[in-house]
């Protein structure tokens, strides 16, 4: 396969306008989890560069579980994704939910997500594969690494190896918590494949609490970066509340990543 080691041995370095993902320096990745208003999105945005940050991430078309939830702002907030890039100088990753969408996003976004319920959306990682955009592929919380792995094949086939994997949890069977963070699989993909990948401590807790430490644990298994949600009023977010992380907070876990990182 087009992913694993005996196609490239060399570690691949994906390109987000001029930051690289996979270079041996984490890069962090975070915002909200939603575009929620224009106040919002440059708040955040203009804080998170101020504080130390690589790229913004935000939903504009959002995965919900219900459909009477908040479902993003759409096309409106690509629109304010991209003042949001303007004013804080970072570039933006945001998911794109159906291969119809893709033309559209892909016209204001610096990196597509294909969230990880649509991992095997075969149709959706094909039409990005098109594209010449880099990709973030997150895992769905019952596959493997090798059926992940295989989902990301679908888009280098295409033309398209500028694919990052992001870790965010795996489905709990046993246990009484529904999530699982698999930082082993940190080691099992870099074992497989050359692709860079990043791990989500947000969405792989669920918990705003667990994310700290959990996000200095990923970086010493040895991941190129991480996603994390934060909100400048995490108890306003309209999406993945729990699990946000306020402005404050956000300081003080890169004051660690940085402390971690210089003895690394
Ligand atoms: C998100 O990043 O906000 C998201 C919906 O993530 P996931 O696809 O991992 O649930
Ligand atoms: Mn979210």
């Amino acid at each position: 396969p087009l992913c694993s080691q005996e196609f490239q041995a060399k570690k691949s370095v994906v390109k987000v306008r001029d930051i690289e993902i996979g270079n041996g320096s984490p890069v962090i990745i975070a915002g909200p989890c939603s575009v929620e208003s224009r106040e919002q999105i440059l708040t955040i945005s203009t804080n998170l560069a101020a504080a130390g940050c690589h790229i913004l991430r935000g939903g504009a078309f959002k995965p919900r579980t219900s459909p009477y939830s908040f479902q993003g702002l759409g096309h409106d907030g690509l629109k304010l994704l991209a003042e949001a890039r303007e004013m804080s100088g970072l570039p933006f990753v945001t998911e794109v939910l159906t291969p119809v969408d893709v033309e559209l996003v892909a016209g204001y976004a610096d990196m597509l997500q294909i969230g990880a319920r649509n991992m095997q959306n075969f149709a959706l990682l094909r039409e990005v594969g098109r594209t010449k955009k880099p990709v973030l592929l997150k895992r769905a919380p019952w596959a493997d690494v090798v059926t992940w792995l295989q989902a990301a094949e679908y888009i280098l086939a295409e033309g398209n190896f500028e694919v990052v994997l992001c870790e965010r949890g795996i489905a709990a069977t046993q246990a009484s918590s529904g999530r699982h963070l698999d930082l082993a699989a940190v080691h099992k993909v870099q074992n497989l494949s050359h692709l860079p990948m990043i791990v989500d401590p947000s969405h792989g807790t669920g918990d705003r609490r667990l994310v700290g430490p959990m996000a200095l644990a990923s970086l010493e298994a040895g991941c190129d970066g991480l996603m994390l949600e934060v909100h400048h009023q995490p108890e306003t977010s309209l999406s993945d509340k729990e699990q946000a992380i306020s402005l404050e907070d956000y300081d003080g876990m890169l004051k660690k990543i940085k402390l971690l990182n210089s003895q690394m």
